[in-house]
């Protein structure tokens, strides 16, 4: 995904952005090292949030400023452009992976290693997360585009 956009037309609201979020910020972030086909040209400022409250903020801040952004999580279904990407993206992964369980319903924040999400519920005795077992994204990856395997896709269990 490219446009006209550059960090140029919004270098202070970024800056300004960087300063107040409580997470990882880097600016010219190269996508390479966040896509599991290590591809990509640099994105102008990628964000690792510490909280869903500040992943929040920063969509909203992206939304008021009409900056461009794009959320993802293991980039392994992504395929970036050499070019780089203009505007934020917003990296949920391990700062935002709590996975907890009470009787037999989950509750996973986006970042959630999904490998890791069916295991937690085989071990629970929660039957349903077999068919992603395998698949070596995030669950808010998975849900954003009702993966599965086996003919099932996450929206059957969500
Ligand atoms: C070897 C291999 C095997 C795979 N096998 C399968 C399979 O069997 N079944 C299957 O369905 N997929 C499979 N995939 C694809 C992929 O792993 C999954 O779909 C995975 O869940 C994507 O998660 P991700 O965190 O990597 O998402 P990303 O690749 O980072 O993002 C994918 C899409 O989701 C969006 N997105 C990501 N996180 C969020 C979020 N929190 N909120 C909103 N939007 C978000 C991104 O913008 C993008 O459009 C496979 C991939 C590989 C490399």
């Amino acid at each position: 995904m490219t446009s006209q956009l550059s960090l140029d037309t919004y270098p202070q609201q970024l800056e300004q952005l960087a300063k107040a979020v409580n997470g990882r910020c880097v600016f010219g972030a190269p996508l390479v090292e966040h896509s599991s086909w290590q591809i990509g040209g640099p994105a102008d400022l990628l964000i690792e949030p510490e909280s869903a409250d500040q992943a929040a903020a920063v969509v909203c801040f992206a939304r008021r400023h009409e900056i461009p952004l794009l959320v993802i999580g293991q980039g392994t279904n992504l395929l970036f452009d050499d070019a780089g990407l203009r505007g934020i993206v917003l990296k949920l992964g391990h700062n935002l992976s709590r996975i907890a369980i009470s009787d037999n319903r989950i509750t996973a924040e986006a970042g959630a290693w999904v490998p890791a999400l069916a295991r937690k519920a085989m071990l629970a005795g929660l039957a349903g997360l077999e068919h992603t077992i395998g698949i070596p994204g995030t669950i808010g990856g998975l849900v954003l585009m009702n993966g599965g395997s086996q003919r099932k896709g996450i929206g059957d269990n969500v």
